[in-house]
């Protein structure tokens, strides 16, 4: 299976020009193996768009989709061979569970054995089989998802496009589905594509993410990757919870050391040998303005003596039982208490000592775990790009 998106776009044309809408913008996507690729963004950023040129639902605008090989544009989504699945299951509600599963089956003419066979499969792959006489309203949402599954499953396609399939399940349910759906995906040979705004959704399930924003692609990458070499701002703070601090800071490269300003006056100094590479333009000397970001499990908290170390006033603790938050702030006796403060902080720790508002503390950054990104507008890392 080979599914190649070239410079895709979508408008939605406006009475006039100037209302025209663009949903999607130049979308690049290749794959030419099983994955489960994840599009991951705000909501309206042209997520379900993009899925709905791929099923066909929706004309493509400008750029080429292909299957394997096979110029798609203009062929009629019966003739695609791909499932798609909805938030909004979209069952028959006269029909029970194996009248749903085998209805598109039968209108393709496909021998009662043979749909039989393979709703016998797919209700055993889904844990299913009670449900089988049974119609949707007497069944809960997360076995209606199923069941909706299931008959995106018995069409055995060649590739699964899921539309928030979760959304409209409770969190319990829907963790408990984000597990099946990726053993499902591990049972089948067949590549995913699952749109989702969520993303714990898109870090657990995807192998390859792609990252929107406002009809772009920011990036497209592992999971890993895009939580430790974001290529910029957004995508730093759109993958992790809570969010990445962010600081705007100046940093300039002396001998050996790359000094960057904190907030109240604090100077982090970091040994050129412990980050990744930083573009050469910024290793020239000079003063430059640049974002800096840590996430909130890569601060620590450290004793007075720790070398480093910076001095922050706590303000509020939260306890999540497995991990404890520490919202904090760089200005020392600031009356007020301001959790997103161009100098607030917010610290992860994996122990339950907790602090009293107005409390000093000293915190260590974990000088491998720093970010950096360009202050304008595109906010773009400043390091190397990984290969
Ligand atoms: P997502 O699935 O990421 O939430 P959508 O793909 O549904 O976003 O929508 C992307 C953008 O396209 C949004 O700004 C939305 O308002 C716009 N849009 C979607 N459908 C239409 C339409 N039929 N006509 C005009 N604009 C649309
Ligand atoms: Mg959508």
């Amino acid at each position: 299976m080979e599914l190649k998106l070239v410079n895709v776009s979508k408008v939605y044309k406006g009475k006039k020009k100037s209302e025209d809408v663009r949903a999607v913008d130049n979308f690049n996507l290749s794959i030419n193996k099983k994955e489960f690729v994840v599009f991951v963004g705000p909501s309206g950023c042209g997520k379900s768009t993009t899925l709905r040129m791929i099923a066909g639902l929706e004309d493509i605008s400008e750029g080429e989709l292909y299957i394997n090989g096979e110029l798609m544009n203009k062929v009629e989504p019966k003739y695609r061979n791909v499932a798609m699945v909805f938030q909004n299951y979209a069952l028959y509600p006269h029909m029970t569970a194996y009248q749903n599963m085998a209805f598109g089956l039968k209108n393709m003419h496909i021998p009662k054995d043979e749909i039989d066979s393979r709703i016998m499969k797919a209700v055993k792959i889904l844990d299913i089989e009670h449900l089988l006489k049974r119609k949707p309203r007497a069944m809960s949402g997360g076995e209606r998802q199923r069941v909706a599954l299931g008959r995106a499953i018995v069409r055995t396609p060649q590739l699964f496009l899921l539309d928030e399939p979760l959304s409209n399940l409770d969190a319990k349910l829907r963790a408990q589905m984000r597990v099946e759906i990726t053993k499902l995906y591990e049972q089948l040979d067949t590549p995913f594509i699952y749109v989702t705004h969520d993303q714990v959704e898109a870090m657990t399930m995807g192998t390859i993410i792609v990252v929107m924003k406002k009809g772009v692609v920011q990036q497209i990458d592992t999971p890993e990757n895009l939580y430790d070499f974001p290529r910029n701002r957004f995508v730093a703070g759109f993958i992790g919870t809570p969010q990445m601090n962010f600081y705007e800071t100046e940093m300039k490269k002396n001998e050996k050391n790359i000094e960057i300003t904190l907030p109240n006056e604090n100077i982090l100094s970091i040994p050129l040998t412990q980050l990744r590479n930083i573009k050469k333009e910024y290793l020239d000397g000079e003063l430059h303005h640049v974002i800096l970001g840590i996430r909130p499990e890569h601060i620590h908290i450290v004793d007075q003596q720790t070398k480093g170390a910076f001095c922050v006033e706590t303000s509020l603790c939260e306890n999540l039982g497995s991990e404890t938050l520490v919202y904090a702030d760089f200005n020392l006796g600031s009356d007020l208490n301001i959790r997103e403060s161009k100098s607030s902080l917010v610290i992860k720790k994996y122990d339950r000592t907790l602090y009293n508002p107005k409390d000093k503390i000293y915190v260590f950054f974990d000088a491998n775990k720093i970010h950096l990104f360009t202050s304008d507008e595109k906010e773009e890392s400043i390091y190397e790009e990984k290969n």
